[in-house]
């Protein structure tokens, strides 16, 4: 039976942060009746996403966002990569640094005033083939033909509609942001500078680079929280690092560790019955991502970009929204690829840091050799796919005597955590 009453919208989107500002730009520049929802006025200063790199630029660009995404800033063309305290290559592809809450305000104010903003919480959505209600926590109440639920890692609502996460590994990595100062009179070598880590510390790799002048460095790990070993790194994070990567100062000059040390525990997880009339979701609010593989925006992107080209116009040109129309948009074979691609480079990273056993020892020696001979390494090892020899290279450092790290005492905050569980 059809609703009497036409919904307000046609469509709402719970969640602006970065997946749910993008659909609101896009839905209203097609000249979509829009609603967005979202707790915050102002997205809150959160550790996730830092950096926008490579192929994440092309999908922006395609979309028509990468200028209202980045600003006036300009690309840093290439990054260069280092193992084991020596410059190996570099990687030819666009870099940007940003704090995320940055990125989701500068995303937020390109979005048409012809979309309607509302700043509450969703606590209620009643879904059905014709009408969707939401509620927010004071008790207004809106209708749309379709929801859009982009409200990445908060739980309760899901919870609340009785969306089930799938666990496929709780506590998955570790990732630690923290500021980097030189204090000597030489440069770092390259403004963004990625160095992997080494043989099965738990370390992936470490990433160096610029935001809003100041340096900042992502470590990816694959440690467990509560080991004491966490716990001194993020009071004093410069003895581990030390341990960890000796020649870095001969590498970078002298330096000192700037400001608190944030960690975030990622868990990789997916909703199992998404499948649902009038409600899709996207993003974090679907699967998480594991930071180490930058693939939580790209899938976000690929969402996004498959909802508006290949199936909302349909869905909205015929009437209803029932479950088999949405069920569309899982089975799309782009968006699945994506989602595939991000999981299996989960487990590949964190095997590669982690594993014991002949195969991986093999395996591992392999690329090490091939980032020798030819500075190209390929397959699922995404994040050195591309490193090429270095052209005009900065001098690698001669072996000399490192200058010291002066830590500053880092300020432990608590570990945030990338998941549901938590919230
Ligand atoms: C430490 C860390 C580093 C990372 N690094 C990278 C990286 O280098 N590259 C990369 O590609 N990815 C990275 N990621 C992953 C990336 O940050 C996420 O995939 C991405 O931010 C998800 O965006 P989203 O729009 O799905 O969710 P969010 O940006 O979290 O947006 C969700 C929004 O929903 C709102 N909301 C939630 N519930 C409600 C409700 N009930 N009512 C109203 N509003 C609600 C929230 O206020 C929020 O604004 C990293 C993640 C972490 C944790």
């Amino acid at each position: 039976m059809h609703a009497t009453v036409p919904p307000e919208f046609e469509i709402v989107i719970v969640g602006g942060g970065l997946a749910g500002s993008v659909l609101a730009t896009l839905l209203g520049r097609a000249g979509r009746q829009v609603a967005v929802i979202d707790m915050h006025d102002v997205y809150p200063p959160d550790f996730r996403a830092e950096q926008l790199v490579g192929e994440q630029c092309g999908q922006l660009a395609q979309l028509g966002l990468l200028q209202d995404a980045v600003g006036p800033l300009p690309p840093i063309p290439r990054s260069v990569a280092a193992a084991g305290g020596k410059l190996i290559g570099q990687v030819e592809a666009p870099h940007y640094g940003f704090a995320y809450e940055t990125l989701v305000a500068r995303l937020r104010a390109a979005i048409p005033r012809t979309v309607r903003w509302l700043t509450g919480r969703v606590v209620d959505i009643a879904t059905g083939i014709d009408t969707q209600a939401i509620t927010l926590a004071g008790g207004q109440t809106l209708t749309a033909r379709l929801v859009i639920l982009a409200s990445g890692l908060q739980r309760s609502l899901q919870r609340e509609l009785g969306f089930e996460r799938q666990m496929r590994r709780a506590g998955h990595s570790l990732t630690f942001g923290f500021g980097l100062r030189p204090t000597g009179p030489d440069a770092f070598p390259a403004p963004v500078l990625v160095h992997l880590g080494g043989k099965r510390d738990g370390v992936d790799y470490l990433a160096m680079f610029p935001i809003e002048g100041a340096t900042r460095v992502n470590l990816f790990t694959y440690w467990d929280p509560r080991s004491p070993a966490v716990r001194a790194f993020r009071q004093d994070p410069a003895p581990m690092l030390h341990r960890l990567f000796p020649r870095l100062p001969a590498l970078l000059g002298a330096f000192r560790i700037e400001g608190p040390v944030q960690a975030r525990v990622n868990d990789i997880e997916a909703v199992a019955n998404p499948v649902r009339d009038g409600i899709v979701l996207v993003g974090d609010a679907f699967q998480t991502s594991c930071p180490a593989t930058g693939t939580g925006i790209s899938r976000l992107l690929t969402d996004v970009e498959r909802l508006c080209s290949a199936h909302l116009p349909a869905w909205l040109a015929s009437p209803g929204m029932a479950a088999e129309k949405i069920a569309g948009f899982y089975a799309d074979p782009v968006k699945q690829a994506a989602d595939r691609e991000a999981l299996h480079a989960a487990e590949y990273r964190r095997a590669l840091a982690t594993s014991d056993g002949l195969g991986w020892a093999v395996h591992r020696g392999l690329l090490s050799l091939r980032r020798r001979i030819g500075g190209w390494v390929g397959g699922p090892e995404r994040l050195t796919t591309g490193i090429q020899p270095l052209v005009n290279a900065p001098p690698s450092p001669a072996p000399a005597a490192a200058p010291d790290y002066v830590p500053e005492a880092g300020t432990c905050l608590p570990i945030g955590r990338t998941s549901w569980s938590s919230r």
